[in-house]
């Protein structure tokens, strides 16, 4: 069924409103810049470097309210918690591809290698892991001392050994 043509008195109410909503429009803050290339516009296969964030330095931290540096860490905090439980849920993360044997590198599905350590990446302050596919390339690995030094220096300190 058509609608009835308007009458005036409502085409007036419709202008009004527009009106209202262009003043409402106009009186808004202007929204920072998008930033250059939207995130969600990167290719996954894109070598990707993260935005720098404004990191504070030992003095800032020193010397910023306190409660500044409270809602500082609970922001971080999120941040950080949200990332690594969706990047974790990521089928990428998931992917076999992603373990590779230290010893010969052969991608290793998950947890089916004999033997993984886990380390702090200090440069992204995600945990990683390094795996060894089975038992040959362990017994290789436990008499080769140079290797062992390379795992020692990518491991270095907040690591811990899981079977
Ligand atoms: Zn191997």
């Amino acid at each position: 069924m058509p609608r009835a043509p308007l009458t005036e008195e409502q085409k007036q109410v419709l202008r009004d409103r527009l009106a209202k909503a262009r003043e409402m429009k106009k009186s808004k803050p202007k929204l920072p810049p998008e930033p250059t290339v939207p995130i969600d516009k990167v290719e996954a296969t894109t070598p990707f470097t993260p935005t720098p964030h404004t990191q504070w330095t030992e003095r800032q931290w020193g010397i910023a309210p306190i409660a500044a540096c409270k809602a500082r860490l609970a922001l971080l905090k999120v941040d950080f918690e949200v990332g690594a439980r969706i990047v974790g849920q990521r089928p990428e993360s998931n992917d076999p591809h992603t373990y590779r044997c230290f010893v010969c590198s052969t991608p290793i599905p998950e947890s089916k290698w004999v033997w993984k350590q886990d380390y702090l990446d200090r440069k992204t302050g995600v945990y990683q892991s390094v795996v060894i596919c089975n038992q040959t390339c362990h017994t290789r690995y436990i008499n080769d001392v140079p290797m062992q030094r390379r795992m020692s220096e990518l491991v270095a300190q907040h690591s811990q050994a899981t079977p």
